[in-house]
């Protein structure tokens, strides 16, 4: 089992309507080991795509993020959660992502000048559930005319719909654990195979 998996059994606590909390090795303390774990695990799967552009949404995309960046020795590029006050639209690449973890939805940018047509880019993010922030950033991305190499996802929630979303949009996707259910009342995580 890998050391990632092994963390969220033991260390991964169970939330309402099915929220996985891993604050203390991914989303607020951060365990360099699963880091090492993560970057290894995606740079080998996408290792000959030419990747040019490592993308993801803040916050907490952001830590593995630009440690595979770093292997791929490639920027790494944050989409920004945007008040609408602020934004300079004809500057951005603009979508709207429903959190249903939050139950908020936000205006999601990045810069048009990080981003181009000769772009072939890695998704990266801590969860897929509902597929919602990664449809969002696929979404920016083709606004700019880029391409979308893939997705590396630290865990992913089977059993919400993202995943079959994002096989039926035809997105390759890698993900490093892969949760079938979680069960509340016996505290229980189950992984389903592969990746
Ligand atoms: P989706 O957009 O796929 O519905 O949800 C993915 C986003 O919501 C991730 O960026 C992540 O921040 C957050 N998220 C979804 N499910 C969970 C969860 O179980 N635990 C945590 N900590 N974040 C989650």
């Amino acid at each position: 089992m890998s050391y990632l998996k092994e963390r969220i059994l033991k260390d991964g606590v169970i939330f309402p309507n099915n929220v996985l909390k891993i604050d203390s090795f991914l989303n607020q303390q951060i365990d360099p080991k699963v880091m090492r774990e993560i970057v290894q695990e995606i740079y080998a799967y996408y290792k000959d795509e030419k990747i040019t552009k490592v993308l993801t949404i803040e916050a907490s995309g952001i830590a593995p993020a630009i440690m595979v960046a770093a292997q791929f020795d490639v920027p790494m590029l944050f989409a920004k959660k945007a008040k609408a006050a602020t934004l300079q639209k004809d500057q951005v690449y603009e979508t709207k992502v429903y959190s249903y973890t939050k139950g908020t939805t936000s205006n999601v940018v990045v810069s048009k000048q990080y981003l181009n047509p000769q772009d072939r880019v890695l998704i990266i993010d801590d969860f897929l559930a509902n597929g919602e922030a990664a449809l969002g950033l696929i979404d920016l991305v083709d606004q700019a005319g880029a391409q979308v190499v893939g997705l590396g996802i630290c865990v992913e929630k089977s059993f919400q719909k993202g995943r079959k979303r994002l096989d039926e949009a035809g997105v390759k996707v890698y993900s490093m654990a892969r949760i079938a259910e979680i069960n509340s009342d016996r505290q229980e995580i189950i992984f389903a195979q592969g990746h």
